[in-house]
């Protein structure tokens, strides 16, 4: 059994996604990332109708995937509901220090962070998978340039050009596939309980009120994206391309990564939020 209290590691990310197929759900792969680990979907329940839930695009923000293969495990929705656990599974590994077969890196991760590899948020590239979409990504490299950020990074380094990393082509592939059926994404991050849900002035249809669905449910705030956060993101995209509701849900307060032990009280605000999505 696996102990959502505890921290996922690779591992425990496959082990749980067994557990989920034993409790009736399939699983899929997305794609791999730079290191070569399967990137796990679990597909829950049935009909035309989706919702895609995300975690972990930051590896330091592992937390996340906790968080949605436990929900992956409990929900029985009314409709389809895809959930990718860890994006970023290489970047939680790092974050985690439980690099296995990639310990051979582990000079990379210690350089580029300076020694900091607990607060490891990009893939094993040094790029931030969550500025490397294809949503005012020029307006995103000219806030990072801002904050002496060009070249790989532990953080904010959006990365050459858009879906240049095999995580976010790989997600972005899987949005394309499902986007004809798809009413809305969440997309978890810790911290700072708040919910994002526009995008560059935009707000698809719908998106506003379940936002404030969203806020009642669980008490987090609604908020608007500052500067260098503002472009470039997962959500962003899928709002941008898709004008499909979308959203990014800040887990938890605290300073990431944020301990295991937070885990239950994070889960019982954020469920609702997810029960919510799913219920479209
Ligand atoms: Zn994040």
């Amino acid at each position: 059994m696996v102990d959502f209290d505890s921290v996922i590691d690779t591992a425990a990310l496959f082990e749980a996604c067994f557990s989920s197929v034993r409790a009736g759900a399939e699983v899929f792969f997305i794609g791999k990332t730079v290191l070569g680990v399967p990137i796990p979907c679990i597909s829950v329940g049935g009909g035309e109708g989706c919702s895609l839930f995300v975690g972990a695009h930051h590896g330091a923000e592992h937390i996340t995937a906790n968080i949605l293969l436990k929900y992956a495990l409990e929900c029985s929705p009314q409709n389809h509901v895809y959930v990718v656990p860890m994006l970023n599974v290489d970047g939680c590994a790092v974050s985690q220090g439980a690099l296995g077969a990639a310990a051979t890196m582990r000079p990379f991760f210690e350089n580029v962070s300076r020694g900091d590899v607990v607060h490891w948020q990009a893939n094993a590239r040094g790029v931030d998978l969550n500025h490397n979409y294809n949503a005012g990504f020029d307006k995103c490299k000219a806030a990072e340039r801002a904050l002496g950020i060009t070249s790989p990074s532990p953080t904010r380094y959006g990365g050459e050009y858009p879906e240049s990393e095999p995580e976010t082509a790989a997600l972005c592939a899987l949005v394309r596939r499902l986007s004809q059926r798809l009413h809305n994404v969440v997309a978890l991050h810790t911290q700072g309980e708040e919910i994002y849900f526009e995008y560059d002035g935009k707000c698809p249809d719908g998106a506003r009120e379940l936002a404030e669905e969203f806020s009642l449910a669980s008490g987090y705030a609604l908020s608007r994206p500052e500067n260098a956060a503002g472009h470039g993101g997962f959500k962003d995209w899928v709002i941008d391309k898709f004008g499909i509701p979308a959203f990014t849900v800040e887990c938890g307060a605290g300073k990431n990564p944020l301990p295991p032990s937070d885990f239950s009280s994070i889960y019982e605000k954020v469920r609702p939020i997810l029960d919510i999505a799913a219920a479209f």
